[in-house]
């Protein structure tokens, strides 16, 4: 059996914590297998700080791979590296998390490696079979992958943080080899800055949908997600309908989301909205429907205009803030 290499993810030289859901899946991995190294690798341009990081959660050895055309994050220039490193190391499977990179990564590091791929693991049932969702989570597979190599992508919401180990392993540095764009190159990148947590790594997610019906609505939703520390989400509809940016689609073809408190105004309960929702601890739901789909998964549901309720809930909440 071979080594395990888990690719963790930094953003301007920190690590990204949705790596350490790729550490826990790696770590139940090797307890099924009982054997092989847990190798993690960071890859971009002054990475030393990930790596560090990276190399207090338990695992075999650290790779590092730092190069000045690996600063901006490229599919087209990370996957050989990853590639590389894998047969190196002696790794028969190679995993991440199912975050945009993870899911624009590693199916690229696949094709090369000649691997088999399972998307969206959530749990693991032996050496090379794993549980996934499919059908908007209403069918869970069994995916066997058979080739010598193995990719996975982990799906965040079903594997808690790694915890830290309280010790450092070691941090090996790789070289990155000649680094070809393939002709691509990274003109502009805009990130969106936000006060607010990321929708995937908040612990309460205020969602509105199309009956929110105008973009200046949502500053109800913000306001409520601001008073509980949370992010504002929303669905396919409210995105394609310009009430927001699409970058806060929470959904089967949005982000994947399981917070603690998901509160869900205005939105029907579309079987591809709850496929990134569901998984959440306790969903509030605001619907002026009393049959629309979205109370079938709630814990609490207010029949209601949101225009009638959205102002008091943010009134009582201030004055329990204000208690406190
Ligand atoms: C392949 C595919 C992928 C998809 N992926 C996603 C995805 O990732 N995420 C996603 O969300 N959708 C996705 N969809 C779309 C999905 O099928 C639904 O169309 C969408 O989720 C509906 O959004 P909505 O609930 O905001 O709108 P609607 O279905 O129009 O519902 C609006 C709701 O608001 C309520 N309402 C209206 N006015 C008020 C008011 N004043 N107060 C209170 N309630 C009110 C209504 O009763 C209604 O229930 C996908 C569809 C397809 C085919």
């Amino acid at each position: 059996m071979g080594n395990i290499l888990i690719v963790a993810e930094q953003k301007a030289g920190a690590l990204r914590s949705a790596s350490l859901n790729a550490i826990s899946f790696a770590r139940k991995l090797r307890e099924t297998r009982g054997a092989g190294d847990l190798i993690g690798l960071v890859i971009g341009q002054n990475v030393s700080g990930a790596a560090s990081e990276l190399a207090g959660y338990g695992l075999t050895k650290v790779i590092s791979v730092d190069h000045a055309s690996l600063g901006g994050y490229m599919a087209e220039t990370y996957a050989p590296v990853v590639a590389q490193v894998a047969k190196a190391q002696g790794a028969d499977l190679v995993c991440g998390t199912s975050t945009s990179m993870g899911k624009d990564l590693l199916p690229r590091v696949a094709a090369l490696l000649g691997a088999g791929m399972a998307s969206e693991v959530s749990g693991v049932l032996g050496p090379k079979s794993f549980r996934r969702p499919m059908l908007a989570g209403n069918v869970v597979a069994k995916v066997e992958v058979t080739t010598a190599m193995a990719v996975v992508s982990v799906r965040q919401t079903e594997w808690a943080p790694a915890a830290a180990s309280g010790s450092s392993c070691a941090v090996e540095t790789a070289d990155a080899g000649a680094v070809s764009t393939l002709g691509a190159q990274v003109v502009k990148l805009e990130a969106v800055t936000s006060a607010r947590p990321d929708l995937t790594d908040a612990k309460v997610v205020v969602s509105g949908g199309r009956g929110m019906k105008a973009a200046e609505n949502f500053k109800h939703l913000e306001a409520i997600a601001d008073l509980l520390g949370g992010a504002v989400g929303a669905t396919r509809a409210a995105c394609d309908a310009g009430l927001v940016p699409n970058d806060l689609q929470v959904g089967q073809t949005g982000k994947v989301v399981a917070p603690n408190l998901y509160v869900a105004v205005a939105i029907s309960g579309a079987i591809q909205h709850l496929a990134g929702m569901k998984g959440s601890k306790v969903i509030v739901a605001i619907n002026k429907d009393p049959e629309a789909p979205i109370f079938q998964v709630a814990d609490y549901g207010l029949v209601a205009k949101w225009e009638d309720v959205l102002p008091e809930l943010t009134e009582k909440l201030k004055a329990v803030k204000a208690s406190q």
